[in-house]
């Protein structure tokens, strides 16, 4: 609590552009996920991207989700269990396109708005784009631990947004 508490204006610019990334994650089409992101140079916004098919190519609310299933680990006080879990391969991730369609001089020292916790792949291309910091909201357990320690050994700032609420407009109407 204490960094928030000594730097007043902090949480408001971390709302504004939390409140962007979400408003963005609008966009996206798959009814499964719905992910923005934003990118922040000062307090300039530079780019802003969400989860989707590639352009001109069918995407979920078209095609359907491309949906995989896979095993994934789950610790629940101190026991380990194997639960199925589904996912909808057909989107690029929203920090994917974020990358995609921002310039590397940029992102140089940049702060990187995400709803959600970057999965590992994004995690480590946002390692290796120039960020400084990257800020999300809603926790995505599986990659947490190995996303963190890559995030300290970049030296990126990984902060998460606990206390936020996001706005009414963007909806959660997401199939979990
Ligand atoms: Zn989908
Ligand atoms: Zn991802």
């Amino acid at each position: 609590m204490a960094p928030e508490v000594q730097d007043g204006l902090r949480k408001d610019w971390d709302t504004y552009f939390m409140d962007i990334a979400y408003m963005v994650s609008t966009r996206s089409r798959c009814p499964r996920r719905h992910v923005g992101t934003v990118l922040v140079q000062g307090k300039k916004l530079l780019g802003t991207a969400y989860n989707g098919a590639p352009m001109g190519v069918a995407d979920c609310s078209e095609d359907g989700c491309m949906i995989v299933e896979e095993l994934e680990m789950q610790v629940e006080d101190g026991v380990e269990r194997m639960i199925k879990k589904q996912r909808c391969i057909r989107t690029i991730h929203a920090e994917q396109n974020l990358l995609l369609f921002t310039d590397r001089i940029d992102r140089e020292g940049s702060t990187v708005y995400v709803t959600d916790q970057p999965c590992w792949t994004c995690a480590n291309m946002l390692a290796n784009s120039g960020v400084k910091e990257v800020v999300y909201h809603r926790a995505y357990l599986k990659d947490s631990e190995k996303v963190i320690s890559l995030m300290q050994v970049k030296g990126i700032v990984f902060r998460h947004l606990s206390a936020y609420a996001p706005p009414v407009q963007a909806g959660m109407d997401v199939i979990s």
